[in-house]
């Protein structure tokens, strides 16, 4: 009896294994676990498949040294600015 209450626990905690592993890949690519098991997408759906996350690069102004996402610098002469105005003056009157 205590070997077949054994065995019952092996499988269980087994089952439960895979189960978390399975729950951990698919929460891995993205998918949403609420959607439902299956696999069964629904035709024509625009469910996004998977979420990207961006780190957005940060640069500093060669003016101010404030520091903000690259993609809203000022580029001119090889620096980065924050702003127009930054960009228009030299970068050797930066603040210190
Ligand atoms: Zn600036």
């Amino acid at each position: 009896m205590t070997r077949l209450l054994f065995w019952i626990a092996l499988i269980i905690l087994v089952v439960m294994a895979i189960r978390s592993k399975l729950r951990a890949a698919v929460a891995a690519r993205g998918f949403d676990p609420h959607a439902g098991q299956g696999g069964a997408a629904p035709a024509g759906g625009t469910r996004p498949q998977a979420r990207v996350e961006e780190v957005e690069r940060m640069t500093s102004c060669a003016h101010c040294g404030l520091y903000f996402p690259a993609s809203e610098a000022v580029h001119q002469g090889g620096q980065d600015y924050c702003c127009e105005a930054h960009a228009r003056q030299p970068a050797a009157s930066r603040i210190e």
